[in-house]
């Protein structure tokens, strides 16, 4: 009785060997029939239980069993081992597949898209201009001649005398209103480039400069696009102040100051403990500039501004080194 059970028990577990194709099947097999709580194991442990005529005999066989199992389940795990080497790693489907890397807009590109956003709301139209750019249109159109002490505030990349790399996108304006009739509302944003280079210049970066031209356009209405301007790139409870400046192609001219968003207007190293950032510089048109296009300044009135991409970008994400937007360290663009 117990023979034939042991016989049939050791079919099974070979036959189960047999069809074990990894090793963790195999490690199943083996703790099936000699685990603690094994088939085999629970036979040998019952030995004692038994007639004492019956006892040597069924040892006896069963200790053979456990014995062959046991070399016949060495040598199988030896034999998959050598398969699975041979073969490498097997092919699972269930492990999740590799991503695709997917790039993105770059951090500046992204924050020029968001500020014209702004303003394409408000019903201005985006205009576009040469980066190599006339001595004419970069100053002189804009209120600034030769020899003016402004042209010291930029230093400017010249190709040849009267040929440039523009220092600001305003000559867009003076090709936009040589170009059409009022009433107008253009944006330019664009590449700028200036012969400077620290932590927060680059030779090269970008600018959004805007331009509203029309009957009775006053400093209110400056203020009143510039203040909604701010609210929606930094949040509506961010403070703004407006104060006197000077450019040449404007006038009155103005600053304008938002509350340090490092600090919340506290005081802090960013905001030089003022608790004020600038952001904008604007300001009511200049009648020169009207007059070097053709408008009749008693007819039309309208204001200017214009302000740094990189500057707001590195407010808005509060970086405070410029180059690590040109740097190209995926690292740093990523998180973006
Ligand atoms: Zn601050």
């Amino acid at each position: 009785m117990e023979e034939e059970r042991l016989k049939s028990l050791r079919a099974e577990a070979l036959a189960e060997l047999a069809k074990a194709q990894t090793s963790q099947e195999v490690e199943a097999v083996r703790i099936k029939y000699l685990g603690r709580k094994g088939l085999l194991t629970g036979i040998l442990k019952g030995v004692k239980e038994l007639p004492a005529e019956l006892r040597p005999i069924v040892g006896r066989l069963a200790n053979e069993i456990k014995r062959e199992l046991e070399s016949r389940i060495k040598d199988r795990l030896s034999d998959l081992k050598e398969k699975e080497a041979s073969i490498g790693p097997g092919l699972d489907i269930t492990l999740p597949g590799r991503p695709w890397p997917i790039g993105h807009l770059h951090p500046i590109t992204q924050v020029m898209e968001e500020i014209c956003e702004v303003f394409v709301r408000l019903g201005f139209s985006i205009e576009r201009g040469p980066e190599v750019e006339l001595d004419y249109y970069n100053f002189e159109a804009l209120n600034i001649p030769k020899d003016h002490p402004a042209r010291d505030m930029q230093a400017t990349f010249y190709i040849s005398e009267s040929v440039l790399l523009r220092t600001h996108t305003s000559p867009i304006q003076i090709r936009a209103m040589e170009r059409r009739r009022p009433p107008l509302r253009i944006i330019a944003p664009g590449k700028v480039y200036r012969c400077d280079s620290d932590v927060t210049h680059t030779p090269m970066f970008h600018q959004v400069e805007g331009l509203m031209v029309d009957r009775e356009v006053s400093f209110a209405d400056l203020k009143g696009v510039l203040t909604y301007f701010v609210h929606q790139i930094f949040g509506p409870q961010t403070g703004v102040r407006f104060r006197p400046s000077f450019f040449p192609f404007t006038e009155p001219s103005a600053e304008i100051d938002i509350q340090c968003v490092m600090c919340g207007g506290k005081g802090c190293r960013v905001c030089g403990h003022t608790g004020w950032l600038e952001v904008l510089g604007a300001g009511m048109v200049h009648p020169n500039v009207f007059a070097s296009v053709g408008y009749d300044s008693e007819e039309w009135t309208g204001f200017a501004f214009g302000l740094g991409v990189e500057r707001i970008a590195m407010l808005k994400y509060g970086i405070d080194d410029i180059r690590l937007f040109f740097e190209n360290n995926w690292r740093f663009l990523e998180q973006f």
